[in-house]
């Protein structure tokens, strides 16, 4: 209310230069301070560190005991008979968090809780959001940086450095990148040619309605993101987590809070898939699915949307980043020094289970016994266990489901006589849901494994005729994902010609780098086909997916003819 008080007072006081009332003025002055913005730096975590010290004791607290996560809409805590458990990916009998799926009838009841405030909420200036995102994101930075990383490895089994990319530096990154790329949106203004005449002006609204935001369990700074960049444009949000990840989304939920964020803009709604998906889409007021998770659960959602279309108050956006068959090309030129270890990293860290990780990966004939040499050296030292111990490369896979799917694809490579395990191959879920890294040989270049996301750590190879380049790029072009790809290549002529050839095969392209590894604002992250509809988070047009701008002209010298001259 007193930031309505505000604009009210302001629309009174400005003038115009002829001093006619000039009621636009609010509109071009939204009263943002100009500000910079720089990626949150990784903290070490070297033997002895502070910060050693500090996500120690971060773990130790998280995991001593069950942690009980409430669903939470405005400020009510609600606790369903909907019982369920998070476990420890690594640890599966030991679960992390106890939290409860909404009904239906909560489902609705948080819609309607986020409705109610979102005239109060998009009236609130910009510059105020901004500042409640900046407080959001030095708390993450500082005070509450372990609680992010210690919930993040316990329940999504990531590694310390996994954790550290993630939940704290990324999700402090979204948030004040968002922050930024907004207020420079509100910078350009339409062009008044005699501002003593017209005066044209642009704002940005949120949208009428509510933001349903589904996020997957990988990235935590993911959820994070979809959850908070629609509230930072005046929109109010209905946010359900991923069952894998609820520890540590509701630990940036209550951060968010706790830096300014009012009850009821983003209601906090663990929910079965289906049962929030069917409420949120049967809702006339749907105005955005925002969505990050696999390319199936974004069709159905996008189907049950174009079902339910006539029943909108307005077209709802979808905004959807999904999955990735995300390749590694490598010339003849190559320096195998380079691709081998990023090779491994590329299709190992987090156990393959990033969307951009690599999982198809094309070598020329000549230089596959050097390549492979390499890369099996590095598998020999990779470990895979318990994520909270230094030596660890990567934890375990998220859960049952998914490690199910990885192990039938590792049993089709072993009896499949087309293809060749030559690495890993081993799956063990007696503790936790472990997969050894897994290489794997096709001679069949359209074998189902080089085509289909596993989304594990299973990396598929094909070893291509020298002088075939060309060719082979086309092949790996006609995949239906194109979410990232790299070309690793000494001859510059060629990663020049490659570029060309590839730029509708991925969304992210890299040159002589992994194909994972994005960073807020430095490389914008989306895919095209079916990886998703590329709305570039972390870039500076992301911002205007959630927002609805209106133009205004305001007119100081009257209109009093009807007829135009060339009538007389
Ligand atoms: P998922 O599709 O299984 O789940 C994503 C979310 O959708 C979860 O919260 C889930 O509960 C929910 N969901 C499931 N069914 C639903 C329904 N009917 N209605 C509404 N919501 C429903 O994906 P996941 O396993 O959590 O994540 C892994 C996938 O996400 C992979 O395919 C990966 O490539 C993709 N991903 C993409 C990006 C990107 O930026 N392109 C980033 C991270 C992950």
């Amino acid at each position: 209310m007193q930031a309505a008080a505000t604009i009210v007072r302001r629309l009174v006081s400005t003038r115009s230069s002829r001093g006619a009332r000039c009621i636009t003025s609010v509109v071009q002055d939204p009263g943002i301070p100009d500000f910079d913005v720089k990626n949150e730096p990784l903290l070490g975590y070297l033997a002895g560190s502070q910060e050693l010290q500090q996500l120690e004791a971060a773990l130790q607290k998280h995991g001593s005991a069950v942690a009980d996560v409430p669903i939470v809409i405005g400020d009510e805590e609600i606790r369903t008979d909907l019982v369920r458990y998070q476990p420890r990916p690594h640890d599966h009998k030991n679960p992390v968090a106890k939290f409860y799926h909404a009904t239906p009838e909560v489902v609705q009841k948080a819609i309607d809780n986020s409705l109610s405030v979102r005239e109060t909420w998009e009236k609130v200036p910009l510059a105020e959001k901004i500042a409640i995102f900046h407080r959001a994101a030095d708390l993450m930075a500082t005070k509450y940086r372990m609680d992010l990383n210690a919930t993040t490895m316990l329940g999504q089994s990531k590694t310390i450095i996994q954790a550290e990319i993630d939940a704290a530096a990324e999700l402090v990154d979204f948030l004040r990148f968002n922050a930024f790329f907004a207020k420079e949106l509100c910078k350009w203004q339409p062009i008044s040619e005699d501002r003593s005449v017209t005066k044209n002006s642009m704002r940005m609204r949120g949208l009428e309605g509510f933001v349903a935001a589904v996020s997957p369990f990988n990235f935590t700074a993911i959820g994070g993101n979809l959850a908070s960049a629609p509230a930072l444009m005046g929109n109010v949000v209905v946010w359900k987590p991923s069952d894998t990840a609820v520890l540590s989304n509701y630990t940036a939920y209550r951060i968010l809070r706790e830096a300014g964020m009012p009850p009821g803009v983003i209601n906090f709604v663990p929910a079965d898939g289906p049962v929030y998906g069917d409420t949120v889409t049967a809702s006339p007021h749907l105005a955005v699915v925002n969505f990050t998770g696999s390319v199936p659960t974004f069709q159905h959602l996008w189907k049950q949307v174009g079902n339910n279309i006539a029943s909108y108050h307005s077209f709802p956006r979808l905004v959807g980043e999904c999955g990735g068959k995300n390749y590694h090309f490598i010339h003849p030129s190559a320096d195998a020094a380079t691709v081998a270890p990023a090779t491994m990293r590329s299709a190992f860290e987090f156990g393959g289970q990033k969307c951009s990780a690599c999982s198809r990966m094309y070598v020329p004939r000549s230089r596959w016994d050097e390549i492979r040499s390499r890369m099996l050296d590095i598998h020999k030292e990779i470990r895979v266990g318990d994520p909270l111990k230094k030596e660890t490369f990567y934890g375990a896979v998220i859960d049952e489901k998914a490690f199910k799917r990885i192990q039938s694809y590792i049993e089709h490579a072993k009896s499949s006589p087309n293809l060749e395990v030559i690495a890993g191959g081993g799956c063990d879920s007696s503790v936790g849901y472990f997969v050894e890294p897994t290489i794997v040989v096709s001679r069949d270049p359209d074998e189902r494994i080089l085509q289909e996301e596993i989304f594990g750590p299973v990396l598929s190879v094909f070893v291509y005729e020298d002088g075939q380049e060309a060719a082979t790029l086309e092949m790996i072009g006609r995949c239906p994902y194109a979410l990232t790809g790299a070309v690793f290549s000494q001859d510059q002529a060629f990663a020049e010609f490659a570029l060309e050839k590839m730029k509708m095969t991925c969304g992210n392209f890299y040159i002589n780098d992994k194909s994972t590894g994005s960073v807020v604002g430095q490389q914008p992250f989306g895919g095209g086909r079916i990886s998703g509809t590329n709305d570039k988070a972390g870039g500076p047009h992301y911002m205007l997916k959630y927002c609805s701008p209106q133009a205004v002209k305001e007119t100081f010298v009257p209109l009093t003819e009807w007829k135009y001259p060339y009538m007389e």
